[in-house]
């Protein structure tokens, strides 16, 4: 999608701090990283959110799924917090499907 921030991440238009990439998913540092460790990890197929998320598209998010323990493995966390905010009252803020991956210290919980 032209206006993405995500997507143009993705096409190298706008530099990120890559971490991860295969033919489905990309992953980079958050540029305001909340905990030592923080990625996040996004499908390279444009979806606004998690509300998108449907039977034919599925598959990529447990694609996803399945590179995060290897991510987070490569940045030296054995425990950590994935989230997916899904809306702006629910604090998302770029409207393409992301995964915040968190660790490196102990998280307080959320509301
Ligand atoms: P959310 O608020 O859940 O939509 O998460 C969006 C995240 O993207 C925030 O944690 C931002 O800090 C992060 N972010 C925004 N722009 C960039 C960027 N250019 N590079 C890396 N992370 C970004």
């Amino acid at each position: 999608m032209s206006d993405c921030l995500f997507c143009k991440i993705i096409s190298g238009d706008i530099p990120s701090d890559k971490v991860y990439e295969d033919e489905l998913c990309y992953a980079f540092k958050d540029i305001a990283p909340m905990a030592p460790v923080h990625i996040l990890v996004i499908p390279k197929l444009h979806l606004t959110s998690v509300a998108e998320v449907n039977a034919d598209n599925c598959s990529v998010v447990g694609h996803i799924f399945s590179v995060i323990p290897k991510i987070a493995k490569e940045q030296g966390i054995e425990e950590y917090r994935v989230v997916s905010n899904c809306g702006e009252t629910a604090g998302q803020s770029v409207f393409h499907l992301h995964f915040h991956v968190l660790g490196g210290k102990t998280l307080g919980q959320f509301n």
